[in-house]
């Protein structure tokens, strides 16, 4: 109760959301959460809406539930994101939910107020549609941006939007594994049946840690956000410097998503054509010691991500050992 009654501390400090603890869950991350959620509200034949590129387990897990993911394509040129008339001409009879990930991983691509609400006034019009917010990395934003959430900018939608958040990524605490979430007390009471019959609850010293990084001094979040900052400022002018890559600079998360269309179809040192990201992937793994994840991962290619969740000295290390991969195809 003490950790429910934080997070609904949180959600008003943070959002200006009301929720009472009878709406707050807690489980073993946000994983198993967004497992259980998804679990909840779907059945088989519904379609859920997912932008992408999107973070991988959102798929697996919409397939698990025995629904459809219905992928939006989110270029580049428009910052990775969804944009209302995309998000209308993908909506069918069957779409049961939309699912929102801002930051995003694996772009870092963040929504502004003005940008959800181009979202939430075509939800407005679909009544029947759940919307699934994920906000996990809500604190990993860069200079003044503020991330949305589609309540807050929507309030009407307060009876059908469900918001995740933990405290993995804000706090760094990947291992304690603690999840919350907020919603409705139409929905919160059938995703606690699914986390009954499968978590059952989360560790109790992963909560009592939770709730001390929940009620604690917020103000260091500032400060690990600006130190992310400086490493994607760093990373996004050194990547963009090796020719063949093209990196776009996000608000925030701590991951980069670059172009390597243009090095596709050219040849590594021993012989082996790289065909698609996933080869790429593999060459710098192999012959620069660099672990990155083809765009595949995320449904969408010629890209693929890299994760600055480290030191400034292995990030440098790490561009210089891509540049000089790169430099050797042919
Ligand atoms: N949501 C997104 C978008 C993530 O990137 C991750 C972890 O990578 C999670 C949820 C899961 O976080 P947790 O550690 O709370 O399970």
């Amino acid at each position: 109760m003490a950790l429910r009654e934080a997070v609904c501390d949180k959600f008003k400090r943070d959002n200006r959301l009301d929720y009472s603890p009878a709406q707050v869950l807690i489980d073993s991350g946000v994983k198993p959460l967004l497992f259980h959620a998804l679990q909840a509200m779907l059945d088989a034949g519904d379609e859920v809406i997912i932008p992408v590129p999107c973070w991988t387990s959102y798929i697996g897990m919409v397939l698990l539930a025995g629904a459809q993911p219905v992928f939006v394509r989110c270029p580049e040129e428009r910052g990775f994101k969804m944009q209302g008339a995309d998000l209308e001409q993908a909506i069918t009879a069957k779409t049961r939910l939309v699912m929102l990930n801002s930051p995003s991983n694996p772009t870092g691509a963040a929504y502004n107020a003005a940008e959800m609400q181009g979202l939430t006034d075509v939800l407005l019009d679909h009544p029947d549609i759940w919307v699934l917010a994920d906000d996990i990395y809500e604190h990993i934003v860069f200079g003044n941006f503020v991330t949305a959430n589609p309540v807050q900018v929507e309030p009407a939608l307060y009876e059908r939007t469900i918001t995740l958040n933990g405290v993995s990524k804000a706090y760094a605490m990947t291992g304690w594994r603690i999840g919350y979430a907020a919603g409705p007390e139409t929905l919160m009471p059938a995703v606690l049946k699914v986390m009954s019959q499968s978590t059952g609850c989360a560790s109790s010293i992963g909560q009592a840690a939770a709730l001390a990084a929940l009620s604690g001094p917020q103000d260091y979040l500032r400060e690990r956000a600006a130190v992310y900052q400086q490493r994607r400022d760093f990373l996004v002018g050194r990547l963009n410097a090796i020719d063949g890559l093209r990196c776009h600079s996000p608000e925030g998360a701590f991951y980069l998503f670059p172009s390597c269309g243009e090095l596709l179809g050219k040849t590594t040192p021993g012989g082996e054509r790289l065909d698609d990201s996933k080869d790429l992937a593999k060459y710098l793994l192999d012959s620069a010691g660099v672990a990155v994840v083809p765009g595949s991962a995320f449904e969408y290619d010629p890209n693929f991500r890299l994760s600055y969740a480290a030191s400034m000295a292995d990030l440098e290390q790490a561009c210089e050992h891509i540049e000089q991969a790169v430099k050797a195809l042919a």
